[in-house]
């Protein structure tokens, strides 16, 4: 399908500018709308007009639908979850509350070093409601505080690895129950991967951990702290990185192919958020004064790096391209790749445990009821019963196969054919 702009459109220029500008007003102003919960303020996202009931009228009327569709997930309101990683120090906090203008992390105990030494990793999840003209989203950052500081590492990917595959289990248990319309959808949307500016490029515990998690989460690597390094160290920074990662065959979150028909401010900025990754960002929730102007920043005896400027990090890049442009496409990859992969997993060992139980019930069969009908035909029910069974969990696998199959040569070629009425 031709992707369509969410409408109506909204009140600002799309799409959203990647140059921070130095703190412009268009930055400011994007700003204090993603802050400001505006609950005493009307929403300001245009309402789609009513259709009228004119019979003259020379159109069907289903040109209405992406509004119908908008009305109501605006109303049912918008839920995004993402892990953090990385280890203690690299900027993870400040990045999470400059992208999102909260302060989710005010009550924190930072441990000691000897508390470090032993400290296994945890899970900790944050929920924040924003809201911004009139839509509402649901923000959950799952923090991994711990992560890379013990010796060994091995328990830390672990605890991620374990977390995703808990999410997505309990995500198959309650699609399968009664209750389906009202399930909370707590899967892991995005990992956000915080690599150190420090290192030459990826550690062995990153290959280590990003090995474990690469087809079962959407993995966006960001190296923090950029500021300690200058243009040409951020470029092969970046360079190596992305080699280790071919080299180790690692798939981070591929990027959509841009419609054909995209408007050309649109391609350019989708080439330019391709380029920038991994995102080198600066993280500040420190708001100074330059030039008359309140910029997002760091200030050091030298000078001021602002966070929003485009010529002193990615951050600017890295917030347009997590919650204006791509929020939707990592929750549909999510489901349409990694859920469905965890589905199908989950299908084939239901259907070989059948298998199984059905060899057993076999064996049984010939052994023990020689000669009583009744226990024959009790065996043999219930060995049809299996028999039934898997052939409908084999169904589902072989349907799903086929689904995956097709999104992944949906991705290959998005370019289709619109018939205008
Ligand atoms: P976390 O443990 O990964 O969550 O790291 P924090 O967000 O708590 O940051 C640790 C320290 O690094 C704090 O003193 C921050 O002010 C500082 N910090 C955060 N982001 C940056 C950054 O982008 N550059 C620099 N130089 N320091 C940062």
């Amino acid at each position: 399908m031709k992707q369509q702009p969410p409408p109506p459109p909204l009140p600002q220029s799309q799409p959203p500018s990647l140059s921070g500008g130095g703190g412009s007003a268009g930055a400011d102003s994007e700003v204090t709308a993603i802050a400001g919960t505006v609950s005493s303020r009307p929403p300001l996202y245009p309402k789609p007009k009513t259709p009228s009931f004119d019979k003259d009228r020379d159109y069907i009327g289903f040109a209405t639908l992406p509004e119908q569709v908008h009305r109501k997930s605006v109303k049912r309101g918008f839920e995004f979850t993402m892990m953090v990683v990385g280890e203690s120090g690299l900027g993870k906090s400040t990045l999470i509350n400059s992208l999102f203008l909260g302060d989710l992390y005010k009550n924190r105990q930072l441990p000691n070093v000897e508390e470090r030494i032993e400290k296994t990793t945890r899970v900790e999840k944050k929920t924040m409601d924003i809201e911004e003209r009139g839509v509402r989203l649901r923000l959950t950052v799952v923090d991994t505080p711990g992560f890379g500081d013990a010796i060994n590492c091995e328990d830390s990917w672990r605890v991620c690895t374990q977390y995703i595959d808990e999410q997505f289990r309990q995500y198959f248990t309650d699609e399968s129950g009664l209750n389906r319309r009202n399930i909370q959808d707590n899967r892991v949307h995005c990992c956000l991967y915080f690599v150190p500016p420090w290192g030459h490029s990826l550690r062995q515990m990153d290959l280590d951990l990003i090995r474990r998690l690469h087809r079962k989460v959407n993995i966006v690597l960001v190296i923090g702290k950029a500021d300690c390094l200058n243009k040409g160290e951020v470029r092969k920074l970046k360079e190596r990185i992305l080699q280790d990662l071919e080299d180790n065959h690692i798939q981070l979150y591929q990027f959509p192919e841009c419609d054909s028909d995209e408007d050309d401010d649109f391609k350019q900025q989708d080439r330019e958020l391709k380029a920038s990754i991994p995102f080198a960002v600066v993280g500040s929730n420190t708001i100074l004064e330059v030039a008359g102007k309140k910029v997002r920043g760091r200030q050091y005896p030298w000078g001021v790096v602002n966070v929003e400027d485009a010529e002193h990090s990615d951050f600017i890049k890295l917030r347009t391209f997590l919650i204006s442009t791509h929020m939707q496409d990592l929750k549909d990859t999510t489901q349409d790749v990694h859920y469905e992969n965890f589905r199908a997993q989950c299908i084939s060992q239901i259907s070989q445990h059948a298998l199984r139980e059905r060899g057993k019930l076999k064996r049984d069969s010939i052994s023990s009821t020689n000669g009583f009908d009744a226990a024959i035909s009790e065996t043999d029910r219930l060995l049809l019963q299996k028999d039934e069974e898997i052939r409908r969990m084999q169904d589902m696998l072989t349907q799903m196969q086929e689904k995956l199959k097709q999104t992944h040569l949906m991705e290959m070629k998005k370019n289709d054919s619109v018939i205008d009425v």
